[in-house]
C-alpha cells in the first residue's frame, strides 16, 4: 500500500509499503477520508517531542473495515464491510487516571493508536481496543464528514469541561477549524457566543450563526458591551499566540473560566495578574482529547445534523499530494484539508 511518510521537518515522500501485518484480533480498515489537523501540520513544520520520524501522520480516519476478527469475541462488533469512524486511542479503563474519571490522562492512551498513521492507504486497529476504537456510520452520513469527529470529540470535551450552560456568554478566541467547532458547540449548548479571529475568509464562515465576530487585526476584543461590563463566563483559546492569550485572558468575567484549549508546547508560559485568580475567583484549565463517550456523542451530533460541518471542509487532496494538504494548513488557506487516498466521491 501507499503512505505519506514524514522523513523529518519540513519533508514528507511517498512509500509504497506492505500492509501493516495483522495479529489475532486486529481490524484492518481502508482509509477513504483522513483528516488534516493543527498537530499534523506543526509537526510537518518543527517536529513533535513524541512523534519520531519516519512515522505516518494523521488520526482522524473514517473508512471501511477490510478484515475482522471472527467469532465470539467480535459478534457484535464492526465486521467486514461496515463503514466506520476510528477514534485515534481509547483509554485502558484499568491505570490511575482512568480509575479517577481522567481517562484523557491516561498513561496506556497510545499503546491503542492506529498503525501506521491517517495518511496510508489502510490502518491496523489494534485488538487492544477491543473494537471500541471504531464506530458504525448511518448510511446518509458520508467518510467527508464522519472523518471530523474527532475534532468535534475534542471540541466536546473543551466545552464539557468548561461547564457550558445554556444562556452562557462564550469568547472563542481563534478563526480556525477548532474554534468554529468550539463555537458551533457552544451554541448547541444553548450560550451565546462571540468568536475572534484575523483572517476575513475564515471569520466569514464563522459568523454564520453565532451572536458576534471580532476581526482582532482592525476592532479590540472586547465583550463588555455585550455582557453589562462583566465580561465573559466562558473563555476558550483556540490558537497559541500569545497576543490572542491576552484577548482571552482580559476578556475573563470574575468568577468565569478560561479554557486553554490550543496545543501547545512544553515551556510555553504566560504572565497571570495573580489577583484575577485569588480575588476574581477565575479558573484557568485546559483540555486536552476526547472520552469513548464523547466520541460517540460527537458521532451523534454530526449525523444527526445537530452541528454543521459541510463549509468547514474546504479541500480535497489525495495522498500524493498529503505534503501540499500540510503545507496549505499551516498557510491557513481554506479551514478543514481532507486527504482522500482512493479519491473520488465520499
Ligand atoms: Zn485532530
Ligand atoms: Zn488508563
Amino acid at each position: 500500500m501507499k503512505a505519506a511518510f514524514y522523513i523529518e521537518p519540513g519533508q514528507i515522500e511517498i512509500r509504497e509499503v506492505s500492509l501493516p501485518p495483522l495479529e489475532k484480533g486486529d481490524w484492518l480498515i481502508k482509509v477513504m477520508a483522513s483528516g488534516v489537523c493543527a498537530t499534523d501540520a506543526k509537526t510537518y513544520l518543527r517536529g513533535h517531542p513524541f512523534i519520531k520520524p519516519p512515522a505516518v501522520l494523521g488520526h482522524e480516519v473514517a473508512g471501511v473495515v477490510v478484515a475482522a476478527p471472527v467469532g465470539i469475541n467480535n459478534k457484535d462488533g464492526p465486521q467486514e464491510g461496515d463503514r466506520v469512524v476510528v477514534a485515534p486511542y481509547i483509554p485502558c479503563g484499568r491505570c490511575y487516571w482512568c480509575s479517577n474519571e481522567q481517562p484523557t490522562q491516561c498513561t496506556a492512551l497510545f499503546a491503542t493508536s492506529i498503525e501506521p498513521g491517517g495518511f496510508a492507504e489502510y490502518v491496523r486497529v489494534p485488538a487492544n481496543t477491543g473494537g471500541r476504537a471504531l464506530y458504525r456510520l448511518p448510511d446518509d452520513l458520508d467518510y467527508a464528514e464522519a472523518s471530523l469527529t474527532e475534532p468535534v470529540a475534542c471540541a466536546l470535551h473543551g466545552i464539557e469541561a468548561s461547564r457550558i450552560k445554556a444562556g452562557q456568554t462564550v469568547l472563542v478566541i481563534g478563526d480556525g477549524p477548532m474554534g468554529i467547532l468550539l463555537a458551533r458547540l457552544a451554541k448547541v449548548f444553548g450560550a451565546r457566543v462571540f468568536l475572534s479571529g484575523m483572517l476575513p475568509h475564515r471569520l466569514k464562515i464563522a459568523a454564520q450563526g453565532l451572536d458576534g465576530i471580532f476581526d482582532a487585526c482592525h476592532e479590540e476584543v472586547d465583550l463588555r458591551p455585550y455582557t453589562c461590563g462583566r465580561g465573559a463566563d466562558v473563555v476558550l483559546i483556540a490558537v497559541g499566540v500569545q497576543e490572542a492569550i491576552s484577548y482571552g485572558v482580559r476578556n475573563v468575567r470574575r468568577g468565569g473560566i478560561v479554557n486553554f484549549f490550543a496545543g501547545l508546547p512544553k515551556g510555553t508560559t504566560f504572565p497571570l495578574d495573580l489577583e484575577q485568580v485569588h480575588y476574581g475567583e477565575v479558573t484557568f484549565m485546559g483540555t486536552f482529547g476526547f472520552t469513548p463517550g464523547q466520541f460517540a456523542r460527537a458521532l451523534e451530533f454530526i449525523a444527526s445534523r445537530q452541528i454543521y460541518l459541510a463549509d468547514l471542509i474546504t479541500a480535497h487532496y489525495s495522498l500524493m499530494e498529503t505534503e501540499q494538504a500540510l503545507k496549505d494548513t499551516l498557510a491557513c488557506n481554506g479551514l478543514k484539508s481532507l486527504i482522500l487516498p482512493w479519491g473520488g466521491e465520499v
